[in-house]
């Protein structure tokens, strides 16, 4: 820090390049934010941690961003090296939600405010905020997905021309991730009445999330647990109609399967099945007519509100909430903002995420 930048700081209020006034005079190269998120698996971890980066960077910050390889113990020690290496605010997505409040802790005893990043930090009073999508209705999106896609209701919620039953088998994501738990209700609320009028049927009888949640939403995990489904519960030469999936990985991991047991020829259509994040190889198979459907969340707003809310920190404001009531974490309700998420289906690829620059056509064309 310094006095002297004291003086400079005034000369540049109200440029747009950050606050410092409140941070003892300094200025944004000298503050660090540290960033943490859970692994580079799944690429839409990839474009958060690089969007926060970049915005972060272009107004002068510092920024250390680490990813901890989904590694609990790894995401532990990346957040105790930022306080100790003197960050200024904490941006963090947890691999599990409720490891953390160690490190939070510290943070806190260290006067260094924390923001949830995606993901909520449960069972610690240290979590100063939270920005996320609104996770109930990303689970909501993809029942309606599944209902559109098997011709029980349209687009915008009538009633379909089909009548089933349908056969379906259910997914849900990472039990220590906050989330899953959101995606299971938002979705399970809206399935249960067509699951109790029999118009659906889970022919496994696995409805919990308990029975139908995978680690670390990994895609080998979900390939082979739709390879058990085919096994134990259609081997008598029964087809599944659909699959309720959580997060495009996971989608690809059950496509595979299905793809394994001859699903996808003109005798044995594949099953729609659904997808979160829009990730680049889903929304190949989306084009391709392989995969129905994912939910956009687009990472770039995300990341500007992370920012927006860091920007306050160091400003020492409140950031902006747009929810108080939803996000309870064990311990208190962490003030939120809540993005809005989008479903796209093959026609909304090139309106949604192809004209938004998200992905290029050539892109989509090419999976990756
Ligand atoms: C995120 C999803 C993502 C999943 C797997 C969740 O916490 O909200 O967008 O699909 O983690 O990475």
């Amino acid at each position: 820090g310094g006095v002297a930048l004291a003086v400079s700081m005034a000369a540049c209020s109200g440029d747009g390049a950050g606050g410092g006034g409140d941070t003892g005079g300094k200025q944004p190269g000298d503050l660090t934010i540290g960033v943490s998120m859970p692994t580079q698996t799944s690429e839409r971890w990839i474009a958060d941690g690089n969007s926060v980066k970049e915005k972060l960077s272009a107004k002068g910050y510092k920024v250390d961003l680490q990813y901890a390889g989904d590694d609990i113990p790894t995401q532990s020690q990346q957040i105790d090296q930022m306080i100790t290496q003197g960050a200024d605010v904490l941006i963090v997505a947890a691999i599990d939600g409720t490891a953390l409040s160690g490190q939070l802790q510290a943070a806190a005893d260290a006067k260094i405010p924390v923001i949830a990043y995606d993901r909520l930090v449960r069972n610690s009073p240290n979590v100063d905020f939270y920005v996320s999508f609104d996770n109930y209705k990303v689970g909501v999106a993809q029942a309606n997905a599944l209902l559109v896609g098997l011709g029980l209701q349209t687009k915008d919620g009538a009633k379909g021309n089909a009548s089933g039953p349908f056969t379906v088998e259910l997914f849900a994501g990472s039990l220590d991730d906050n989330n899953a738990h959101f995606f299971y209700s938002g979705a399970m609320d809206t399935l249960k009445p067509f699951i109790d009028a029999g118009t659906l049927k889970v022919k496994s009888g696995q409805t919990k999330i308990e029975q139908i949640a995978i680690l670390r939403w990994q895609q080998e995990a979900a390939q082979r647990r739709m390879e058990d489904l085919l096994t134990s519960s259609y081997a008598d030469g029964s087809k599944v109609d659909g699959v309720l999936s959580p997060y495009d990985g996971i989608s690809r991991g059950i496509i595979t399967a299905l793809q394994n047991a001859g699903y996808g020829a003109a005798a044995k259509p594949m099953p729609v099945v659904t997808g979160q994040d829009a990730e680049i190889a889903s929304v190949k198979l989306i084009n391709d007519g392989v995969q129905g459907s994912t939910v956009f969340k687009d990472t770039r707003l995300l990341a500007e509100q992370a920012v927006a809310a860091a920007e306050a920190f160091l400003q020492e404001k409140k950031p902006e909430a747009n929810d108080t009531t939803t996000y309870d974490n064990g311990v208190k309700v962490v003030p939120s903002y809540l993005l809005p998420v989008q479903t796209v289906y093959k026609d909304d690829i090139k309106p949604v995420l192809v004209d938004s620059g998200y992905w290029t056509a050539e892109e989509v064309a090419a999976g990756q």
